[in-house]
């Protein structure tokens, strides 16, 4: 019988007794101090001395941090397989992917057709990704139409606890794990069940390793050798050692209930089956890398050499097979169905992976930070997505010169909330959901743009790795010229995995809220610009346009004051106030950080493709004014956005960043429904336009480029790309071909 070459892992079988009511609890901590992998619990909810088992495995994984849990096992007649999914994704959710299934039939004669109806619906739940409801129609179990989701954390294995034939033959079809008791099983009835599984398995197409061999043991600690796992911990290790090398179980799950046995078995028993395991692996040279399922593999993507993937990247590799994919596909406004998303953990995995982008110049390669860009390129489908979440740290390097470090992966609301005990904060977007990955490299138009200029502005030094999986720091004095290039066309130099950005001293500040009647909407924008223009610095805000309902246009403004005082507040916006008729108003007093609160923090999950457009503005003129309301009133934009730049923006001269459009007073984004003009009516008022913000525009390509640089900013660009991504690994953005 083969080792199938699976990581050892040893749990502990407890009794969900009730009586008194935290001893399983404690038994669990017990464990999970000890360094077992697993604790399990039998369900059997109709015994009055027994938890529940859910309730005890939730209250078990709020109580413990590492160990994972499963039932063993769950009864399919009393547990019916759409809700105990749902309650297995939202456990795993909530402990971390610590949750496994470990699920039985129950013993009657139909136990085999239910089980094999169950196990399609319990998967079909978790497949998120899909978004047809789940339609399957059986004779023990039925679903017509269920909602999908929630994906779990991790790829929940199905564990099946059976002893006869023909269960044996459907774990090998279409089980993750065989769960018996070797208690139960006569002399010779274990190898002969696990060939039988793997006979299934591959009767089935599948490769027998996919299924993981779990054993629950029993024993008994005792002086002279007698039988199995009768005898001193030596004699255990070497019967558990045989039977994981003979017989390729590699989950040894104790039975007990006795803390002086759970000890013994962790540290005298366990280590020893671990060296003999691995001794006689390396002998033998048994393959113990992750196997695939044969359903994954088939999901996989043309193009992607997955098997030349680094062993370093392999933990952190996400396929289109994996539980975990569902919620890494899509961005915020941009489906996507990538055959590979890397979550990179540090500066190695971000190298690692772009040497192996490199050897696929014809694969889509996104660059993700928190996957708000409004283009959508960091996600793609069938493409490589390098994801930067994880790198994710705030800290303040130096108190006195407010200087604080921050990886690419951090949302600017965690940011805000970073700084605000220290009585600072960075200008960085409206929406506190946005990474600081691709605001940072692009530009920045945030609540107080107009007094602390961008967030761009305000970064003195970055890490990046190049094309060539160099790291390299640059600021004003190291490498500037590519500092300078990263400062608004960030995206085609690198992967930047650190930025150093000076913050200023914030406190409160005035959030006002104002919606105006706008359906006279040229003369509305035109006194609207003027009066943002007229403002003193510490105004930073935007106005947000639709359509007409009922012949009646709200325009919604949204601004900060920058200033604690009320009466400065009030003052300040009151001007502002006067250009049109107000339907509704709101202004507090608040902090930065609830400002920038608006996220929600549920994974993207766009569909389809966005389409928007962006323009830089000097003044918001009556021609400008008149162009606007014919393009809202025939329905060419849903959602017409106009931001106030200036002020500390225009104080920077051109030439000093990448970001060209520093004369600007006004940013203006459209975003359009897919039977728009929108392009149309860009091209006829291009002469109104200075250049655009490539952060608010889905063109991409060089197209993009053009209308984003001036012809010798792009020149410089292009001088740089070629010095630094002369191959143009990376490509899919704003890009500027070497
Ligand atoms: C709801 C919403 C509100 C917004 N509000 C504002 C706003 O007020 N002001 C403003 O200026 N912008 C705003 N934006 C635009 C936003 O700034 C950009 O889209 C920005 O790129 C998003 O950054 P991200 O890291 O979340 O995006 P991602 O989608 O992760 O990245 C966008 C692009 O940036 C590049 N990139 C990402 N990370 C890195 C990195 N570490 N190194 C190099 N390149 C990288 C990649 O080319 C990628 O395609 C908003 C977008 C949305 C969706």
């Amino acid at each position: 019988m083969p080792d199938y070459g699976h990581p050892l892992e040893f749990g502990a079988f407890i009794t969900p007794s009730n009586q008194p009511p935290e001893t399983p609890v404690l038994l669990a901590e017990l464990v999970e101090g000890l360094g077992y992998d697993l604790v399990t619990f039998q369900d059997h909810p109709y015994q009055p001395a027994f938890h529940d088992t859910w309730t005890l495995l939730s209250w078990v994984a709020a109580r413990t941090e590492r160990i994972h849990l499963s039932a063993n096992v769950h009864n399919l007649q009393l547990r019916r397989p759409a809700l105990l999914a749902r309650a297995a994704a939202s456990l795993d959710l909530l402990s971390g992917g610590r949750l496994e299934l470990g699920i039985g039939a129950g013993g009657f004669p139909e136990a085999v057709s239910a089980l094999e109806e169950a196990i399609p619906i319990i998967r079909g739940i978790w497949d998120a990704a899909e978004r047809r409801p789940l339609r399957l129609a059986g004779r023990y179990h039925s679903v017509d139409g269920a909602k999908r989701g929630p994906a779990p954390a991790h790829d929940i294995p199905l564990w099946i606890g059976a002893l006869k034939p023909r269960m044996l033959r459907l774990i090998g079809r279409l089980g993750d794990g065989w769960l018996p008791s070797y208690g139960y099983m006569q002399p010779g009835e274990y190898p002969k069940g696990n060939a039988a599984i793997d006979a299934a398995a591959r009767e089935a197409g599948r490769d027998p390793r996919e299924i993981r061999r779990l054993v629950n043991i029993g024993g008994r600690f005792s002086a002279a050798g007698g039988g199995f796992l009768d005898g001193p911990p030596a004699q255990w290790g070497e019967q558990l050692a045989e039977l994981a090398l003979e017989q390729g179980t590699s989950v040894f799950i104790l039975a007990s209930d006795d803390p002086a046995t759970l000890q013994r078995f962790a540290e005298e028993v366990a280590p020893a089956v671990r060296v003999e395991v691995e001794r006689e692996r390396g002998r033998a040279g048994t393959s113990t890398g992750a196997v695939r399922s044969s359903a994954a593999l088939a999901k996989r993507a043309t193009g992607i050499d997955y098997d030349a993937l680094p062993a370093s990247l392999a933990r952190v590799a996400v396929e289109p097979g994996d539980a975990r994919h569902a919620r890494l596909a899509a961005n915020y406004l941009r489906g996507g169905s990538p055959g590979l998303v890397i979550e990179a953990r540090d500066v190695a995995d971000v190298q690692a992976a772009l040497g192996f982008v490199g050897a696929h110049p014809d694969v889509p390669f996104g660059v993700r930070s928190a996957g708000h860009g409004i283009s959508g390129r960091s996600t793609n489908h069938g493409g490589i997505v390098l994801d930067l979440r994880r790198l994710n740290a705030i800290e303040v390097i130096d108190e006195q010169r407010r200087l604080v470090r921050v990886g690419p992966g951090a949302r600017w609301l965690d940011v805000a909330r970073a700084l605000e005990p220290h009585g600072w904060a960075i200008s960085s977007g409206d929406y506190g959901g946005v990474g600081v990955g691709g605001l940072a490299t692009a530009g920045g138009i945030g609540w107080m743009a107009r007094e602390h200029g961008l967030t761009i502005d305000h970064v003195v030094a970055a890490e990046l790795i190049l094309a060539d999986g160099s790291l390299v720091r640059t600021s004003a004095e190291e490498d500037p010229e590519l500092f300078w290039g990263i400062r608004g066309a960030g995206a085609n130099f690198g992967v930047v995995t650190a930025f150093e950005l000076v913050a200023d001293e914030v406190g409160q500040v005035g959030w006002a809220q104002l919606a105006f009647d706008a359906s006279d909407t040229a003369g509305f924008l035109e006194r609207w610009g003027a009066a943002i223009e007229a403002a003193p610095r510490i105004l930073s805000g935007e106005v947000i346009l639709g359509g007409r309902r009922g012949g009646t246009r709200v325009a919604q403004f949204m601004g900060v004051v920058d200033s604690d005082d009320p009466d400065v507040v009030l003052r300040t916006l009151q001007p502002l106030a006067e250009v049109a008729p107000l339907v509704d108003q709101s202004v507090v007093i608040t902090s930065y950080p609830a400002v920038m609160s608006n996220v929600s923090g549920a994974p993207h999950s766009a569909t389809g493709e966005p389409h928007a457009r962006s323009a830089l503005l000097h003044h918001l003129t009556p021609e400008f004014g008149r162009w606007a309301e014919e393009l809202l009133d025939a329905g060419d934009s849903y959602f017409f956005q106009i931001r106030a730049v200036g002020g500390a923006v225009s104080d920077v001269a051109p030439e000093a960043t990448a970001y060209a459009g520093r004369r600007a007073n006004f940013s203006l984004a459209a975003m359009a429904g897919p039977r728009s003009r929108i392009d149309e009516r860009w091209a006829d008022a291009a002469p109104m336009f200075d250049g655009m913000y490539l952060s608010f525009d889905t063109t991409g390509g060089e197209e993009a480029a053009r209308m984003a640089f001036p012809p010798a900013h792009l020149e410089r660009l292009r001088a740089l790309k070629r010095r630094v991504d002369p191959g143009n690994l990376f490509r899919d953005n704003t890009n500027i071909a070497p």
